[in-house]
């Protein structure tokens, strides 16, 4: 038997019966304390006055009967084992007893099972406190946080949704969820350690803690991220006071272990109902302020633009697309036909890759060239792009229609490595493409990033039969005295220069200064951009080789490039 000490409320028993009691208890090692109780005024007086392990119950006593006491138990909420000793041998009774609540029933007289079952019953109610104990252990894990004691993510949800059921009634009234983030946090713990990084998110939750009431909500996300959400308001001048409000907590600095820490506090607002009528999608909002103002060490809070936010999920949507890897088939190229300006004709293609996301819909490669170049991801893409140009051409090839070349754009990335030797001479090896039709285009920037590595690169790649196009020139560099150095065939000249024929007269000296100097140098010379027949008379006249742009035609599917290329056969720029 567990427990050594017993204090039992006995009702309805004699004082001999109870001693009786206590003695065979005593046998078997166990203390017995315990009062007497006979009438209904001497019970209520003894439950209130003291706690009692168990109580022990003759079924009936002159003026009260185990029923009521149990009822009474159960009005108090009190959770006592009731356990009848009783000489009533009725079944029914003694069922209705237990219906109502009693634990057990024991035959008066055998108190050795009268001590099991108080000891079972102990055990039962132990198990259940505990279990209580785990339960609320475990909630106040799963919803508080550790550090600071505040509700994480999921109940400030909740909490936050609840005041905005309430807000949703009256139709006038604002909300704001606010994303705090606070400035230099890692800084802090990488210099001090992580313990006085956690010493002050839990002084910063303090002074945040001031403003947590009945209408305003705080929470803590995850390191230095509170969140607050903010209801009752009329106006979002009151979300800007009171973000404002928050700024000012950090005025004054954070002493830890005799040391001063300034820190600041960046704050994305969203506002209830125009930015999201949800809480999740207003916290995301307000996190999404944070990504795309610039992050600076100033103590600010800026308001979630729709624009702006869209904007910039696209990106994180693409970045991620990118990081959970590519199906190469997803990677289609448009042809940008190169006009002959001699005889009018269709005379090479430009491949332009296209991203066509399944989720995400069509996407230009503004929308995710740069970031695959961060990522590396534009190796693959470009390998794809290589490939699939090539296998076009040679297919225009052997039909004998079509563009005679092909264009390919390579970026910086891919320039770099060695690996685009191998990709190229692959790509002309698997589809049969003789090298003369394939051109590799290279932005004129990214050419004069390493000035020699490109001129070794790009012999390499011209000793293969391969010519190399400089793109976007005259543009950045300007580099007319490198040109003569530089291994290329052909200077295409970027569009901004020949949009600017007509409007700037500097414009087109360059452009004739660039056409001389390339013609001199036994260099092709192709124009980008050409949108008006001002700007194709000028290039004609001053003999430009080739010209892309919108006023013969924007970048097409493969297949809608041979009606245009029958189209210009008859050679007029009509
Ligand atoms: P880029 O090489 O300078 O390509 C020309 C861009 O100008 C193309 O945009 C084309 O659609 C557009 N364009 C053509 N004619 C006109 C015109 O008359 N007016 C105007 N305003 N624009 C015109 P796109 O296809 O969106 O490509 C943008 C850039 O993405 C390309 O600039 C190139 O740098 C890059 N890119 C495209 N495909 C690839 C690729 O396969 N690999 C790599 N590394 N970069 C690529
Ligand atoms: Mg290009």
């Amino acid at each position: 038997m567990p427990y050594g000490k017993l204090k039992l409320l006995i009702i309805g028993h004699s004082q001999t019966d109870a001693a009786q009691l206590s003695d065979d208890f005593s046998r078997q090692g166990i203390q017995l304390t315990y009062q007497l109780a006979n009438n209904l005024t001497d019970i209520h007086s003894s439950l209130d006055a003291s706690c009692w392990d168990a109580i022990i119950s003759e079924y009936a006593m002159p003026g009260v009967n185990t029923l009521q006491i149990l009822a009474f138990l159960e009005s108090r909420h009190l959770t006592i084992p009731l356990i009848l000793y009783t000489s009533v041998t009725d079944e029914q009774t003694i069922l209705q007893a237990l219906r109502n609540g009693a634990s057990d029933c024991v035959t008066k007289g055998h108190s050795m099972r009268l001590m099991l079952a108080i000891n079972r019953e102990l055990e039962h109610l132990d198990l259940k406190r505990r279990k209580r104990q785990a339960d609320s252990h475990i909630y106040r894990m799963t919803y508080y946080d550790e550090l600071t004691h505040l509700p994480k993510y999921n109940l400030f949800c909740e909490k936050a949704t609840a005041l905005l059921s309430d807000s949703n009634e009256a139709s006038d009234v604002i909300a704001a969820a606010c994303f705090i983030e606070i400035n230099r946090l890692s800084q802090i713990n990488n210099k001090y350690g992580h313990h006085i990084g956690n010493i002050l998110v839990q002084e910063l939750a303090n002074r945040l803690s001031v403003f947590s009431d009945k209408t305003c909500i705080l929470g803590r996300i995850e390191a230095g991220n509170f969140m607050f959400f903010k209801s009752g308001m009329t106006h979002a001048a009151e979300a800007q006071f009171f973000a404002n409000q928050l700024l000012k907590l950090v005025a004054t600095p954070f002493i830890i272990n005799h040391l001063e820490f300034y820190v600041a506090l960046n704050i994305g607002i969203s506002l209830f109902p125009q930015d999201g009528d949800e809480i999740e999608v207003l916290l995301a909002n307000a996190e999404n302020v944070l990504t795309y103002t610039k992050k600076t060490w100033l103590n600010t809070y800026t308001f979630y633009i729709k624009e702006a936010g869209e904007a910039s999920l696209q990106k994180s949507r693409i970045e991620q697309a990118l990081q959970q890897g590519m199906d190469d088939k997803e990677f289609i190229l448009h042809y940008q036909p190169v006009i002959d300006l001699e005889t009018g004709k269709i005379t090479g293609a430009e491949a332009l890759v296209r991203w066509q996301h399944p989720e995400l819909g069509l996407l230009s490669p503004d929308q995710f060239v740069s970031q695959a170049a961060e990522s590396g991801a534009i190796i693959k893409i470009g390998k794809r792009v290589l490939h699939e140009a090539c296998r076009q051409a040679k297919f225009w090839q052997d039909s004998g229609h079509g563009p005679s070349f092909i264009t390919v754009n390579i970026s910086a990335i891919e320039l770099d490595q060695i690996q685009l030797i191998h990709h190229v001479a692959e790509a002309l090896q698997i589809t049969g493409l003789e090298p003369a039709r394939l051109e590799l285009e290279i932005n004129e920037s990214t050419l004069m990033q390493d000035v020699d590595s490109s001129i070794r690169i790009l012999n390499e790649l011209r000793e293969m039969g391969v010519r190399i196009v400089m793109d976007n020139f005259g543009v950045g560099y300007s580099s007319l005295h490198y040109l003569r150095h530089l291994p290329i065939d052909t200077i295409k000249i970027g569009q901004s220069l020949v949009q600017n024929i007509a409007s700037k007269s500097d414009t087109s000296v360059i452009i004739t200064a660039i056409i001389t100097l390339g013609r001199d140098l036994g260099m092709q010379i192709r124009a980008e951009g050409i949108q008006t027949q001002t700007q194709l008379d000028f290039l004609q006249k001053n003999l430009c080789h080739h010209a892309q742009g919108f006023l013969f035609s924007a970048p097409v599917p493969a297949e809608n490039l041979l009606p245009l290329v029958e189209q210009r056969k008859t050679g007029t720029f009509a």
